[in-house]
């Protein structure tokens, strides 16, 4: 069977780095229960492109193997499994991105570029606004609800798309033909809710700045997962009340809609703001340096939504209501348009990655001996 192309190649310098301190891990192993990577690890000899591809993704970056580890620098040996990853985890959303000339957006997808796309999108909706006479809340009078819906229906779909080709893409090197068993899939799914792997192994959470372990960058991680899925699901009783039902907005304080976007939107204001605190404070040995605008943009991107929802919620009676409303939508957009080239594409690509796992374990070990 004919390779696809991005396993064609050869292995680039940061892969073959993974590979080598790998090839270390293995004849050590004493890591082997901290997280999916080491016993995914031992079931290879030796480590292809889709092998490094498989793990970089897998490694949730908590940072255990690395204070755990005496081969760290400066030891000769230079073993830094998660900043390894992290490189080549980076690299991963570039070869996976759909449509591949669009890849190289995930090095320009930093702080700056995020916040002045918000900012141009904001004025872009401020200026197409209507000027009604009397607002009431309502935030059709300023925008009509179709209009709203050609804007931000496309740049949605196009963006999920995006997604969904670039982990098919990395599904179809890492695991070709498998067949998933509905127990792996349950298992994957139940990892990736819990965010297992930021327990550091032995539950009591990740490595951030030394040594000791926090719990809070599992819990600022949650806090956002659940903050915008609640916020998704307002957006969806929404629509549904509108299509379904009829029931237009505004909608009263205590309604569905309300209710699900303001406990989503505190969870996606304190989510954020954590992740960005922990990850100025990060042991700089931690992680890609070079990946940080990408990740400030993300977290900037979506506590500004949160911020500006909440806002507009508070203020949806008074005259600031357009701003509130032009800032806003300006920023769900700037999110929608960055969606597939930034942060947001690692937790796709870290299922599809607990999933191969999930899989893979439940297959016999062909390097492991008979009766052992
Ligand atoms: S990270 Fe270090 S301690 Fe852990 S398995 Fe690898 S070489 Fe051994
Ligand atoms: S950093 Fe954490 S998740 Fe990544 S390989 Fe090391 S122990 Fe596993």
């Amino acid at each position: 069977m004919q390779q696809p192309e991005t396993l064609t190649a050869a292995l680039t310098a940061q892969e073959s780095e993974v590979g080598r301190q790998l090839q270390i891990c293995n004849a050590c192993r004493y890591c082997e229960g901290y997280c999916a990577v080491f016993p995914a690890m031992t079931r290879r000899l030796e480590f292809g492109k889709a092998d490094i591809h498989y793990l970089a993704n897998l490694c949730h970056s908590c940072g255990a193997c690395l204070h755990a580890c005496q081969y760290a620098p400066p030891h000769e040996f230079a073993v830094n499994i998660p900043q390894a990853m992290a490189v080549v985890r980076g690299q991963t959303y570039q070869d996976y991105a759909w449509p591949a000339n669009l890849a190289s957006l995930y090095k320009r997808n930093g702080l700056t570029v995020a916040l002045a796309l918000a900012l141009a999108l904001a004025l872009f909706i401020a200026l197409i606004m209507r000027q009604p006479e009397a607002l009431q809340a309502n935030f059709y009078a300023l925008i009509p609800h179709n209009m709203m819906v050609s804007l931000f229906a496309p740049v949605f779909l196009f963006a999920l798309l995006a997604l969904a080709m670039g982990v098919k893409r990395f599904w179809r090197d890492v695991s070709p033909a498998a067949v998933i068993p509905q127990e792996a899939a349950m298992e994957a799914v139940g990892d990736a809710l819990r965010l297992k792997y930021l327990d550091g192994g032995h539950g009591e959470g990740c490595n951030n700045e030394d040594d000791a372990w926090t719990p809070w960058r599992r819990r600022f991680h949650h806090a956002t997962f659940y903050g915008f899925m609640l916020c998704f699901a307002a957006t969806c009783v929404a629509t549904l009340y509108h299509y379904l039902f009829g029931w237009h907005a505004p909608y009263a304080l205590t309604s569905l809609p309300v209710v699900l976007g303001t406990v989503g939107g505190v969870g996606l204001l304190v989510g954020p703001a954590g992740l960005f605190w922990l990850n100025l404070k990060r042991h700089p040995m931690h992680g890609d340096a070079s990946q940080k605008p990408m990740d400030h943009g993300f977290t900037a991107l979506l506590f500004f939504i949160s911020l500006s929802g909440l806002a507009l919620l508070s203020w949806r009676d008074t005259a600031a209501m357009a701003l509130l409303l032009a800032v806003h939508l300006g920023a769900v957009m700037a999110l929608f348009l960055t969606l597939p080239y930034g942060k947001f594409a690692h937790g796709f690509y870290r299922c599809a990655a607990l999933l191969k796992w999930a899989i893979e374990k439940r297959l016999p070990d062909n390097l492991k001996l008979k009766g052992e």
